[in-house]
């Protein structure tokens, strides 16, 4: 972020205001809506700000800017139509350490004014740092449509019982629930369709509820987040982290999916990071369950699908044991979102009837593996956690049948912005590990349909500056 989004409480505070004209008086109007002591500093003055003068409601300051003029206030605005003069005004309070804003010039400003959406005591700030300032108005229209024109109202009203409600209900937990199904639920409508005195009522009857039924048991939704892009969670898993109290997360979950979750949920990450042991699985039991205990929604957020290779069903087996509510959300799992986004159809008339999802993790799982079945024709094999042993996955199909002309696909950082696709033959798939230095995550699928991929492969993002490091195109490596 280049600016600090910020709410200055203005009110009864000396301001700033070079410039008398059509300009000036725009912007003393908007200081004067937040309360703010206003001075307007030019030789002279448009018919309005004359009149603001004369009924007291702004100072004036009838004079040339001169750099001491802008010491001692809050804030300074720059309106004249003089370049020389704004950039003195810029220079001066820069020199003070005071905020200054140049109308429209925004390389002198030290502080930006947002676009805003307006439902006292609810304010929404949108701005696009001088970016895109179309689009910054469009998100402000949307936000416009989308926000009942008596979400203040709706604010005001909760402020007037913060006070009861914190009296009547002891943790923060429950006041939080609380206030959700007063937001969500009729109250709300009541409100916003103008029933004032009626959502107080039923307000109060809530409370009433809210104070007999004690504090709610808390519970753990297991949830899916997808293999890293955010557009590919549920609906449902959205919802679930949006009413989370904490979330407990897997390393492998990619920050802009943290970022849809609660603001002020707690995140602890319990991710395990290829040999760093320092959340044991037993570890992670407890932790689930010691929030559950405190009353607490606990999200538990697992990278592609909670029951594939993720250990959802050993954290289950312990809720229950523990007699803790769960629900489990899906999510899509790597292999899945790896084939589509590489244009892999995991199942292809006359090239496969069947999928199979296999952990390569390490030696001792794959011993036990069914290599015969897994080397047999028409089948699509997804290698999970397989960059490591790879070479072995190819030596055992080879050696149990399979032929060294086998198609695979690797997909590396699979539906992210550094996602890499790399094509080949079975004889070759060692090498090609080797020589394009593929790192985790990477799925590996190996049969006929990845071949598909040279014809069927669509998604070429753009990797952003700050993100994964590999160009985003297809390699052809030969086995
Ligand atoms: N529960 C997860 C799998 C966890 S095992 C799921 O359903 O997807 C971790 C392995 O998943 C990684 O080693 C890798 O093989 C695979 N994986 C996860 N995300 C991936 C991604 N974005 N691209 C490629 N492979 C991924």
């Amino acid at each position: 972020m280049d600016y600090l989004p910020i709410f200055v409480k203005a009110a009864g505070r000396r301001c700033l205001v070079v410039g008398g004209g059509d300009v000036g008086l725009r912007k003393t109007r908007q200081l004067l809506a937040a309360g703010a002591d206003v001075t307007v500093l030019s030789p002279r003055l448009c018919d309005p700000l004359a009149e603001l003068v004369l009924g007291d409601r702004v100072r004036h300051r009838r004079a040339v800017f001169t750099p001491e003029a802008v010491d001692g206030f809050l804030l300074v605005i720059a309106a004249t139509d003089d370049p020389r003069v704004n950039a003195a005004v810029f220079e001066a309070a820069n020199r003070r350490q005071t905020l200054v804003n140049v109308v429209d010039d925004p390389k002198h400003c030290s502080y930006i004014t947002p676009a805003v959406v307006d439902r006292s005591p609810i304010v929404v700030a949108i701005s696009g740092g001088g970016a895109a300032p179309v689009l910054a108005r469009k998100i402000r229209a949307w936000l416009e449509t989308a926000l009942p024109a008596r979400t203040g109202a709706l604010a005001a009203l909760a402020q007037r019982f913060r006070d009861r409600v914190k009296a009547t209900l002891a943790t923060l937990a429950e006041r939080r629930r609380f206030w959700e199904t007063v937001f969500d639920g009729p109250v709300a409508d009541h409100v916003y369709a103008g029933r004032d005195d009626a959502a107080q009522r039923a307000l109060e009857q809530r409370l009433a509820g809210a104070a007999a039924d004690g504090p709610a048991a808390g519970q753990v939704s297991l949830v899916g987040a997808g293999p890293g892009d955010p557009s590919l969670l549920t609906l449902r898993a959205l919802q679930v982290m949006q009413e989370a109290d904490v979330v407990l997360h897997d390393r492998l979950v990619a920050q802009p999916i943290l970022d849809l979750a609660r603001g002020d949920a707690d995140f602890v990450s319990v991710g395990k990071a290829p040999g760093d042991h320092s959340h044991s699985q037993d570890t992670i039991n407890g932790l689930l369950v010691h929030h559950a205990r405190q009353g607490k929604r606990v999200v538990r957020l697992k990278g592609g699908d909670p029951f594939i290779f993720g250990r959802g069903g050993e954290e289950l087996e312990a809720l229950a044991a523990a007699g803790i509510d769960f629900q489990v959300v899906p999510g899509i799992t790597a292999a899945a979102a790896c084939a589509a986004y590489a244009g892999v159809p995991l199942t292809h008339r006359g090239l496969s009837q069947s999928v199979r999802f296999v952990t390569a993790h390490c030696a001792r799982s794959m011993d036990c593996l069914d290599w015969r079945g897994l080397a047999a024709d028409r089948q699509t094999l997804a290698f999970y956690m397989g960059v490591n042993q790879a070479g072995e996955v190819a030596r055992q199909l080879l050696a149990h049948g399979r032929s060294p002309d086998t198609p695979f696909a690797i997909v590396e950082n699979g539906t992210r912005p550094g996602q890499r696709v790399l094509t080949g033959t079975l004889a070759g798939l060692d090498a090609t590990i080797g020589l394009q230095k593929v790192v985790s995550p990477s799925i590996i699928i190996v049969g006929e349909v990845a071949a598909l991929a040279a014809e069927l492969g669509w998604y070429s993002p753009t990797a952003a500056a700050d993100d994964a490091p590999a160009a985003p195109v297809a390699l052809a490596a030969t086995g």
